[in-house]
């Protein structure tokens, strides 16, 4: 599921694709992906709108037209963007819409499971729309720890329910979850309050870290995602948790383990994220600087 690095990676190379750009013809074959409304009647909203900006907000991608209306993609399990040349779009069953530009070029959306979905809003009922679901996003200098544990505070939830919560911070999902915690050397089952605030520095620095990691290696291709240039990224290759159950952790040799949290696999170093807090363990065994941005 593309989490904030594979979605800010799609945006990234889109961005001087679209922006400047009309929407020529507009082709929408799945009802599912714009429903309730009739997929003919969104086409045709957005046949002829020029596109201003196109901005990332949590796992969300935002197109801004020029009229004030946004088209907001969230491409949920499967979702992915494939931008192409004129004519050169391959035939793929998957396929679930295709924009043409101005430049003769197509941006074409594919969808295996087909959870994805395209609002059409007006200029009014974005930002609204996103207050309400949307909590801190993590790359901002505003996301802090201070915070970060007004939001966790009296929390009985496990750190890692907490942090998947999108009303938390934005953008974080299983994968980055738990790279970020095996980087704070923090338990995912800790409940969420009960974090100290050196602790709670490192889980937000974590984030941050491992969120950049992504961005940086363009996101993670497990198994759907790929980039609008139909390129792979390499995130998957640094995990240092996810999926590694037996592998040794990166930071102490012991083997990394796999437990169900939240309902989802959830992997974590059982020597370095002790869920009792020890004395003295948090600056100790903090990774050095050199160290830290080694691993990035
Ligand atoms: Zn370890």
């Amino acid at each position: 599921m593309p989490e904030l690095p594979e979605v800010e990676t799609i945006r990234q190379k889109l961005e001087p694709r679209l922006v400047g750009r009309r929407l020529e013809s507009v082709e929408i074959h799945d009802p599912r992906l714009v429903r309730p409304f009739e997929p003919v009647a969104v086409a045709a909203e957005l046949e002829g709108e020029r596109v201003v900006a196109l901005e990332r907000r949590g796992k969300y991608l935002i197109v801004r037209f020029e009229s004030g209306k946004a088209l907001l993609i969230h491409l949920r399990m499967t979702g992915s963007l494939r931008h192409a040349p004129n004519g050169t779009l391959a035939d793929d069953p998957h396929r679930r819409a295709v924009v043409k530009l101005d430049d003769g070029s197509d941006v074409a959306y594919r969808d295996v499971r087909r959870f994805g979905t395209w609002q059409l809003l007006e200029a009014a009922e974005l930002e609204p729309y996103l207050e309400e679901r949307l909590g801190f996003e993590p790359l901002e200098r505003t996301f802090t720890a201070r915070r970060l544990a007004q939001r966790l505070e009296g929390r009985r939830a496990p750190i890692k329910a907490a942090l998947l919560d999108q009303r938390t911070v934005a953008g974080l999902g299983n994968i980055y979850v738990d790279e970020a915690l095996w980087r704070a050397q923090v338990h995912p089952l800790r409940p969420a309050g009960t974090l100290q605030a050196d602790e709670l520095a490192r889980v937000t620095r974590s984030i941050k870290d491992a969120l950049r990691a992504g961005v940086k290696r363009q996101g993670a291709s497990l198994r759907d995602y790929s980039t609008p240039d139909g390129g792979r990224g390499r995130m998957q290759d640094r995990f240092r948790v996810y999926g590694r159950e037996g592998h040794p952790c990166a930071r102490c040799g012991t083997p990394i383990d796999k437990i169900r949290t939240a309902g989802r696999g959830t992997w974590y170093c059982p020597s370095c994220q002790r869920l009792e807090r020890q004395a003295a363990s948090s600056s100790s065994s903090r990774p050095s600087r050199s160290r830290r941005h080694s691993s990035v």
